[in-house]
């Protein structure tokens, strides 16, 4: 069963209505489940089940629209019942009575008959209550709610910081000549900024898209000097200071954790994540930058011998984006102009189909008569071998800078559930903000736009594969937070494959296939410089990592310390002492990664990993409905590692990522 909300009849108020009304209904369900003595799976997580399912069939086309659709009109919606959502989820996740019915479920003797997914949901459910602090004795409850409101404030405050200081900064250029070698687009844009300002000039900014333009492009030197000490020094002095902040954060986060029984930050960060132990993801990452540090090496030397004949003898930080730029142009000349004509969009769409049912058995065909909210977004639904229906999503290419949020993403429409006797399938939201096509032409996309598209893609085969009908751990739910750009980047794997893109790169026009060189030129623009950028990750993974493990309150946190340690051990480039790059260090800091950085890597080993099970059988259909059954029908119903190791037959090791980055011998 294919549930598809009415996006045409949908109007602001009438969604707004129908959330305030499951929302008041859902208080008094959850009252009555409650009351009951002997709360079991049919009588409370079924129903629970039942009560969220509700929630996202008005709370999710609304949060969708805001999205893509976002008229003021939708925006004020989504803007009143923000907020209503926030307070019930808190309301869920505080809620005393309901952690004493799931832990009663998962002590009755009913539990050990469950099957493994069912016994899953339980303990996730209670390992979630748990870490939220529910079981703790009231004052320590007290207290560990107060950290976690300080910690949102000191989070936002020091984003606020960095934006304020970006704000704060302007450098205004008179001579146009010191902008030399920038491109038109960014001299234009700085022009623009100036004369807001009502100055004459070119004024640069510290907002990355300017900042990169001078730092990557501009040929005067003492210009990139001055950018690059502003960017590198952002919110380390009053008055947009984030020192005390760090602080601060450091010590709530250790606080918590201390609250909740662990050692330390980091260990409640991997609590929830695929990676075993702090211990587990620094070997990991200093193996990463064994085998990086040598040609990282190289790759530097080659930056200092082009710097050289260039007359600068000590590359200095401000020099090594911009050499590293002239070095690309020099030894890679494909460039996204040549590119585009191969990948025309509806072409790169098909050969996607066709890849994902070659590989997964599934079929992908159009979906007529679905409402959509704009004429642009496309319909379709998958069927197995046998043609039975598993899922259907939408998908919306284009971008529409007035109504559309920026970016690509897979979102869920609705998740698979077993209801009764019928089963509700999964539905996907797909989209994209791909330039729309030249009249007379269809649009023609980047190879960083195919990669995306795979991308996003990969989410959705995640989402719409999944053989779990318990709602909470069908498809991407419950997937542990570094295991789940696995099949994502897993997929963009294919757009470097010869023979694929054979397949389905051709020219718009003459229809030839994409010349073997320039499949080449892909695979090595792919690999530049992949061993400095490799330590660069992996020197800020290691630092999370240790801030995060090694804090201790009397101490403080040692952060220019700790990072200065990691520096030694892994780094090849040494930024100059000055360099405060923890100051703006947001993801960790104001974001969700805190102790999580290494995820990026972790995900990238499991998806190169697994794409190299494809290699090594001469990509036969057989490993591809090996990964469908391990890894993506099983969603969050079990560990990833499980998976993997079920699909693999081993643990993941690094050795693939390393070739494909061009970070081995053969
Ligand atoms: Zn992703």
């Amino acid at each position: 069963m294919l549930a598809f909300p009415a996006f045409q009849s949908l109007t602001p108020d009438s969604t707004l209505a129908a959330l305030d009304a499951a929302l008041a209904d859902n208080r008094r369900q959850l009252d009555a489940l409650l009351a009951q003595e002997n709360p079991s799976w049919a009588t409370l997580i079924e129903p629970m089940e039942a009560l969220s399912d509700r929630i996202s069939q008005s709370w999710g086309p609304l949060s969708h629209l805001f999205g893509v659709w976002s008229t003021p009109e939708w925006r004020k919606a989504y803007n009143a019942a923000l907020p209503k959502i926030t307070e019930y989820s808190v309301e869920l996740s505080q809620n005393e009575a309901l952690f004493k019915a799931y832990s009663h479920i998962a002590q009755s003797t009913a539990f050990q008959d469950f099957s493994p997914t069912r016994k899953k949901v339980v303990q996730d459910a209670l390992r979630d209550f748990k870490l939220s602090g529910i079981a703790l004795p009231s004052e320590q409850k007290e207290r560990f709610k107060t950290l976690s409101l300080t910690l949102s404030e000191l989070q936002a405050k020091f984003e606020e910081n960095i934006m304020d200081c970006v704000q704060a900064y302007g450098h205004l250029v008179v001579d146009e000549r010191e902008l030399a070698g920038m491109s038109q687009s960014a001299k234009d844009a700085a022009r623009e900024k100036a004369v807001v300002k009502d100055q004459q000039g070119w004024l640069l900014t510290l907002d990355y898209p300017s900042f990169d333009a001078v730092i990557s492009r501009c040929s005067h030197r003492a210009l990139r000097e001055r950018l690059y000490t502003a960017y590198a020094t952002r919110s380390s002095r009053a008055p947009h200071d984030n020192t005390a902040l760090i602080e601060q954060i450091l010590d709530a986060r250790h606080a918590q954790a201390g609250l909740l029984g662990f050692a330390n930050f980091a260990e409640l960060s991997l609590a929830t994540k695929m990676a075993e132990s702090p211990a587990v993801v620094e070997t990991f990452l200093l193996e990463l930058a064994e085998r990086a540090k040598p040609y990282a090496t190289t790759e530097l030397a080659a930056l200092r011998a082009l710097a050289a004949a260039d007359g600068i003898h000590d590359l200095q930080a401000w020099d090594t984006a911009y050499y590293s730029e002239k070095l690309r142009e020099k030894t890679l000349g494909v460039s996204d102009e040549s590119l585009r004509p191969y990948f025309p969009y509806p072409q790169v769409l098909q050969g996607l189909f066709d890849l994902v049912h070659t590989l997964f058995g599934v079929r992908i065909e159009p979906l007529d008569g679905i409402e959509t909210w704009h004429p642009e977004v496309s319909t379709h639904v998958l069927r197995n071998a046998s043609g039975e229906t598993v899922g259907a999503f939408y998908l919306d290419p284009y971008s529409r800078p007035e109504t559309k949020r920026g970016g690509a993403w897979m979102d869920e429409c609705s998740g698979r559930r077993q209801l009764g006797s019928a089963l509700q399938l999964p539905i996907a939201y797909l989209v994209c903000n791909f330039t729309p096509p030249a009249p007379g032409q269809p649009a023609l996309l980047t190879h960083d736009e195919v990669l995306t598209l795979f991308h996003e893609f990969g989410h959705g085969l995640h989402h719409l594969l999944t053989q779990v009908s318990e709602g909470a751990l069908a498809g991407i739910r419950g997937v542990e937070w570094d295991a789940v750009e696995l099949p994502s980047q897993f997929m963009e794997n294919w757009c470097y494959e010869p023979t694929t893109l054979q397949r389905f790169a051709h020219h718009w026009q003459t229809g030839e296939p994409m010349p073997a060189e320039m499949i080449e030129q892909l695979r090595l623009d792919r690999q530049f410089q992949s061993g400095l950028s490799t330590l660069r990750q992996v020197e800020f993974s290691l630092f999370d990592l240790r801030l995060h493990r090694d804090f201790q309150p009397a101490i403080g946190s040692q952060v220019l310390e700790t990072l200065a340690k990691v520096r030694q051990q892994v780094a090849v480039i040494h930024p100059p002492t000055f360099n405060r790059m923890p100051w703006s260090f947001s993801h960790i800091f104001a974001g969700g990664y805190a102790a999580g950085y290494y995820s990026y890597k972790w995900a990238e080993v499991l998806s190169s990993d697994a794409f190299a099970a494809f290699e090594e059988s001469a990509f036969s259909p057989d490993t591809g409905h090996r990964f469908r059954d391990s890894v993506l029908a099983v969603g969050g119903s079990r560990p990833a590692m499980e998976s993997f190791i079920e699909f693999r037959q081993r643990k993941p090791e690094v050795g693939a990522l390393m070739r494909h980055s061009g970070l081995s011998a053969n």
